[in-house]
């Protein structure tokens, strides 16, 4: 028997069989050289692709007619000519040609080079007709790879995948009932792979470094996500405790899912609002289970991600509407699209750029393309009738950012006015602070916003310069950091003398540690993984504020993250019995 611990990253415990599934088998977007001999056989490659394309469009254009609107309709009549645009085929013809590159990534080529010129226009027809281009390329190349990708969505027996690394849009097509655990070479806590297999209930143990070397197809493996260990074929005696630990935690699970009708309320009567953050729509369905008050966030840009997806307005008017209506009448925060980094959309996105995280991500991406940015605005506007929503930013990092998002807002409401669409009045605008310059001038942003919501995963990330993703430096991604801690304090304190709500979305809200911390620096709102509910609560509902106020206080003058590591490790101990805490073995 084997055992390997890596970052802890969704808890569970799960026995199963390994499988192997390595990078080179599923490259995300393809991209090869090829022969002058085979340029033909790509050529008809994109033919067929663009063929099935035409049709796919047709028949959605027929049902608009039939069922949606004349202005839906005019939607598709608008891509059915892009793909029939003898000018666009003959430049993808010639670049193939050219280049001698494969046929998916020709196209996602040219479309970029097409968008990028078309968004930046001042004429709003032609923005519009990027929009056009990007949701035409991204149909051809997702027939392209349909022909010849290989998907863990055809996974039709239970297993504990074993990975090198995994992309967030992976894990969103994997055939999730199969997947009954994951182990992976890399990544962090905050990755959004993490975040993913938590959403998903699926044990995850990250960070693995070797994982995909140690373990072998069919090799029996135990997962155990809460501590960061990996027994690879265990003996009997280990399995039999295994099987007790599962037994166990679910037990304590079924424990904390009692607490889900009580209120977020310290013993000393202060309240908070937990809710829940969710990355696919039918995730809402479960949050009110672990008593979510509500969506904190809603990371809209899976939706994007989803293989198939074509980013028009009526699929997120459905998608935005159908989160809404299950949470009925509780808040959703919808999260406006937040790609790049390790989100990358393949038709707008290349993979080269050299500093994603620090790129062409979030906010920056949605401004350069305000015509898509709008599309989603007026789904999100339009959502809003069924229930209380509100809208925040991602990635903010300063006024003009905001400002601009704001107008483009003002705008998509018009829009939405001139089309007889209805939206609700009342509906808040938010800042993500997730940027150390935001957390800094979060005075100045207070004065903008009605909300703001503190995305710790990359506040840390961009104070400490520690990539969320990178295993070798996760030791240093520390929330307990003075630096981080001062951040967050400036960051409530501001929104609280505007008069603002201070939320918190990153992964530190639900972590049970951070609790204390965050009751005392005065967070509102605490949003995380439904399933984390239940252990946060159980510690604001044992913690007096005012206890937690002076940790804060004592903590806030300590020099280091050990430091204030130590002092919150002591208070817990002295707060909560190891009973009360202890979730798994
Ligand atoms: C964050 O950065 O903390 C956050 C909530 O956003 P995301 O994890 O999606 O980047
Ligand atoms: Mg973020």
């Amino acid at each position: 028997m084997k055992r390997l611990t890596g970052i802890p990253a969704s808890s569970g415990i799960v026995l199963g069989k390994a499988f192997l599934y390595l990078e080179d088998d599923f490259p995300e977007l393809p991209r090869y050289g090829i022969r002058k001999d085979q340029v033909e056989g790509e050529w008809r490659r994109f033919l067929d692709a663009n063929d099935e394309a035409v049709r796919e469009v047709k028949a959605l254009n027929d049902r608009a007619v039939r069922e949606i609107s004349k202005e839906q309709a005019a939607i598709f009549e608008a891509q059915l000519m892009m793909l029939e645009d003898p000018d666009f085929k003959d430049r993808i013809k010639e670049r193939l040609h050219k280049s001698l590159n494969n046929i998916e990534w020709v196209v996602r080529e040219i479309s970029y080079e097409l968008i990028q010129k078309l968004g930046a226009s001042g004429d709003p027809y032609l923005r519009e007709r990027a929009a056009d281009i990007s949701d035409v390329s991204r149909r051809i190349v997702n027939k392209l790879l349909s022909i010849t990708k290989f998907s863990l969505a055809d996974l039709s027996e239970d297993v504990i995948l074993v990975v090198h690394d995994l992309l967030p849009s992976e894990v969103l097509s994997m055939n999730k009932e199969r997947v009954k655990g994951l182990a992976m070479d890399m990544g962090g806590r905050t990755s959004h792979t993490a975040i993913l297999a938590r959403a998903f209930e699926i044990p995850a143990v990250l960070g693995l470094s070797s994982a995909t070397k140690e373990i072998n197809n069919g090799d029996t493996l135990v997962i155990n996500g809460g501590t960061g260990e990996i027994l690879i074929n265990p003996d009997e005696k280990n399995v039999n405790q295994y099987e007790q630990a599962i037994h166990r935690y679910k037990k304590t699970v079924d424990g904390l899912l009692a607490l889900g009708e009580l209120p977020a309320e310290t013993p000393d009567g202060h309240r908070v609002s937990l809710k829940a953050n969710i990355e696919i729509p039918e995730e809402a369905d479960q949050v009110q289970r672990f008593g979510a008050e509500g969506i904190g966030l809603y990371r809209s840009e899976f939706l994007f991600l989803a293989s198939g997806y074509t980013a028009e307005e009526e699929e997120q008017f459905q998608a935005y509407s159908r989160v809404v209506k299950a949470m009925k009448g509780l808040p959703v925060t919808i999260r406006t699209v937040d790609v790049g980094g390790d989100k990358l959309l393949p038709e707008f996105q290349a993979a080269d750029e050299k500093n994603p995280l620090l790129g062409w991500r979030a906010i920056r991406f949605c401004l350069s393309l305000p015509e898509l940015f709008k599309t989603q605005l007026r789904a999100i506007l339009r959502s809003s009738v069924y229930g209380k929503v509100g809208i925040m930013f991602p990635m903010i990092s300063g006024v003009e950012e905001l400002e601009q998002a704001k107008e483009l807002l003002e705008e998509a409401k018009g829009e939405c006015r001139r089309r007889g669409q209805a939206y609700a009045p009342d509906i808040q605008v938010g800042t993500m602070i997730e940027i150390p310059s935001a957390a800094l001038t979060a005075d100045i942003l207070a004065e903008r916003s009605d909300f703001f919501s503190i995305g710790t995963n990359d506040l840390i990330q961009y104070t400490l310069a520690v990539d969320r993703g990178n295993e070798k430096v996760n030791y240093l991604a520390q929330p307990a950091h003075p630096a981080v801690l001062r951040l967050l304090k400036n960051t409530i304190d501001a929104a609280h003398r505007r008069g603002i709500k201070a939320a918190m979305c990153g992964e530190l809200a639900g972590d049970p540690a951070a609790t204390a911390l965050l009751l005392g620096l005065g967070l509102d709102e605490f949003s995380m993984t439904a399933s984390s509910i239940p252990q946060v609560k159980r510690i604001i509902r044992g913690a007096d504020q005012e206890s937690c106020r002076i940790l804060t206080e004592k903590a806030l003058n300590c020099c280091s993250y050990s430091q204030v590591t130590a002092l919150v490790d002591e208070w817990m101990a002295q707060s909560f019995s190891t009973n009360d805490l202890s979730e798994t073995d």
